[in-house]
């Protein structure tokens, strides 16, 4: 047996963020399945790696997933 997994996830609370960055990410979206951008997402996840963070959520529009990836700003 051999890990598969490279790289651990690690689920973070996407509520923890603020209420203009949570509106922000639940408006800007891209959805694959309707070849649309913001058309905006509902139960919204937020993942991390080591190396990215994303979040998931779904279509307000098909209820398809939709992952939208996260640039974090130094804010050092
Ligand atoms: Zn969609």
């Amino acid at each position: 047996m051999t890990d598969v997994l490279e790289e651990k996830v690690i689920e973070r609370d996407f509520f923890a963020r603020s209420i203009e960055e949570q509106n922000d990410f639940l408006s800007q979206t891209w959805c694959n399945h309707c070849m649309e951008v913001d058309l905006g997402m509902r139960n919204p996840k937020e993942f991390e790696t080591k190396d990215r963070v994303w979040i998931e959520g779904e279509c307000l529009k098909c209820g398809q997933s939709t992952v939208t990836e996260i640039v974090e700003e130094d804010e050092e």
